[in-house]
C-alpha cells in the first residue's frame, strides 16, 4: 500500500471523508487523493515522492509557484516577534495600505481569516446598510460555505451534487435569489419582483467555481448600472481573482467600480486570510463605529500578514501578468491544438493565469453551460494527466491556475502531457 493509500485510510476514520475540504476527496474524477508532503515551485512532492505539476496551485494562492523563498522569509521574521497578539499591530496597517493602493474601490478594509468570512461579512454589511434583507446570487458562484451563499453553489458543493446545502433553513435561502449568470433580463426581473427588497447582489465576476467562466461583453457594466439604480450593494468577490487577473482584480481590468470587494487566497502568501473592505460609508457601519458586528480573535495575525504582504510587493515588484497571460495562451493552444487533432469538442476559456477545460461544443457561459462539459470525459483525462506527473483539479468545475513558476520548463512538459492525455482519450 502507498503511504497516500495508508494515510487516506487513517484518515477516513478520524476525519469525516478523510479530508478537511471536500473538493479534494477525488470523488468526481475517482480513485483516492493523494498526500502531499512538501511543494516549492510548480512542483508538488507527494507522500510517496512522486512530483507532480500542479496547476491547483493550493486553489489560487500560489501565484508565486509554491513555497516562496521570499515569502517564507517574511514568515521567519515575523516568526521572531511572536505569533499573536491579540492588539493591533503594525503590519496590519501596511497590508491595509497596500490592498487600498492596489484596488481603489477600497477606501477601508477589514482583515479575516477566510474567504467565507469576507463574503459573509459584505452581505451583513449590505443588509445593514440598505436595511433590507434579499441578496441576489449567482448559479455556479461559490462564495465561501455561509447559509445566505450556499444555494446553487460551485466549487466543491456542485463537484459532488449537492450545489443546495442540507443544514440551510428554507427561511434563510428564502431570502438568497439565484439567477443564471450573464442573464441581464433575469437581473432586471428579480429586481422588478422585489421593489426595495434586495440589499446586494455578489458575484464572482469572473467565475472561477463553475469551471472559469468570463462575463458577456457589458455584462458588469449592466449589473453597475441597474444595482446604483435601484440603490442595490454590488459586491465583488474577487477572492480568487484578486491579484490573479490583475494587479487590482477584475474590477481593475474590466474598469467596474464595485461598492465591497471580497478577498481571500493570493492576500494570504499560503496562509489563512480574508478581508473585505469598499466605500468607506459602508465600511463605517462595522462595528466598533456602528451597528454591524464582525470580529475575529486571530483576524490581522501577523505571520499572515507578513506572508501577504511579501507576496503582495512581490507582484508589485515583479508585474508578471503579461507572463503569466502568455504562460496561459501557451497551454490553452496546446489543448485546442490536441482535441483539434482528435476531432475532441472541447471549449478552453482562458484569462492570464486561470483556465479550464470543458468537453463540450457549445460555449460555456452559465451553470446550464458547464454542466453540459462532459465530466467523465473529464475523470479519464485527469487521470491520464496525473499517472504522467500533471496534477489538474480534481473535478470538471474547477479553475486551473498558473504560477510565476510555471517557467518554460514546467509548462512546455504539461503541455505534452495534456496533449498526449487527449490524444490517448
Ligand atoms: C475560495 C473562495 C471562497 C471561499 O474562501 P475560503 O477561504 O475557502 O473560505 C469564496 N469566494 C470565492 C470566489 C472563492 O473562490
Amino acid at each position: 500500500m502507498s503511504s497516500s493509500d495508508s494515510l487516506f485510510e487513517r484518515a477516513k476514520r478520524l476525519i469525516p471523508g478523510g479530508v478537511n475540504s471536500p473538493v479534494r476527496a477525488f470523488r468526481s474524477v475517482g480513485g483516492a487523493p493523494f498526500f502531499v508532503k512538501a511543494a516549492r515551485g510548480a512542483t508538488l512532492v507527494t507522500a510517496d515522492d512522486r512530483e507532480l505539476i500542479d496547476f491547483v496551485c493550493t486553489w489560487g494562492p500560489a501565484i508565486h509557484g509554491h513555497n516562496h523563498p521570499r515569502i517564507r522569509a517574511a514568515i521567519g521574521a515575523a516568526l521572531e516577534n511572536g505569533t499573536s497578539f491579540g492588539t493591533p499591530n503594525p503590519l496590519e496597517v501596511e497590508m491595509a495600505e497596500l490592498i487600498t493602493r492596489f484596488v481603489p474601490s477600497i477606501q477601508k478594509v477589514r482583515m479575516c481569516n477566510s474567504g467565507t468570512e469576507a463574503t459573509m461579512s459584505t452581505i451583513r454589511l449590505a443588509r445593514g446598510f440598505t436595511k433590507r434583507d434579499k441578496i441576489i446570487k449567482f448559479a455556479g458562484c461559490y462564495h465561501g460555505h455561509s447559509d445566505s451563499l450556499l444555494i446553487k453553489a460551485g466549487s466543491g458543493a456542485l463537484t459532488h451534487g449537492h450545489p443546495d446545502s442540507a443544514g440551510v433553513p428554507a427561511s434563510f435561502a428564502r431570502e438568497t435569489i439565484v439567477l443564471p449568470y450573464n442573464d441581464r433580463a433575469a437581473v432586471e426581473a428579480a429586481l422588478t419582483a422585489n421593489p426595495g427588497q434586495v440589499a446586494g447582489v455578489i458575484l464572482e465576476p469572473y467565475c472561477g467555481n463553475v469551471g472559469f467562466i468570463m462575463p458577456d461583453p457589458g455584462y458588469l457594466a449592466f449589473l453597475r448600472a441597474i444595482t446604483a439604480k435601484h440603490g442595490v450593494v454590488l459586491i465583488f468577490d474577487e477572492v480568487m481573482t484578486g491579484f490573479r487577473i490583475a494587479r487590482g482584480g477584475v474590477q481593475e481590468r474590466e474598469a467596474i467600480v464595485p461598492d465591497l470587494t471580497c478577498l481571500g487566497k493570493i492576500i494570504g502568501g499560503g496562509l489563512p486570510v480574508g478581508a473585505f473592505g469598499g466605500r468607506a460609508e459602508i465600511m463605517d457601519l462595522l462595528a466598533p463605529l456602528g451597528p454591524v458586528y464582525q470580529a475575529g480573535t486571530l483576524s490581522g495575525n501577523p505571520l499572515a500578514m507578513a506572508a501577504g504582504i511579501a507576496g503582495l510587493r512581490l507582484l508589485e515588484e515583479e508585474n508578471p501578468y503579461q507572463r503569466l497571460d502568455f504562460l496561459g495562451r501557451q497551454l490553452r493552444e496546446a489543448v485546442l491544438g490536441a482535441c483539434r487533432a482528435k476531432g475532441l469538442p472541447v471549449q478552453v476559456p482562458q484569462c492570464g493565469s486561470m483556465f479550464s477545460i470543458f468537453f463540450t461544443d457549445a460555449p460555456v457561459r452559465d451553470y446550464a453551460t458547464a454542466l453540459r462539459g462532459d465530466a467523465k470525459l473529464f475523470g479519464r483525462f485527469f487521470h491520464a494527466c496525473l499517472a504522467e506527473g500533471v496534477y489538474l483539479a480534481p473535478s470538471a468545475y474547477e479553475a486551473g491556475f498558473l504560477s510565476t513558476a510555471h517557467d518554460g520548463v514546467a509548462l512546455t512538459r504539461a503541455c505534452e502531457v495534456l496533449s498526449g492525455a487527449i490524444a490517448a482519450l
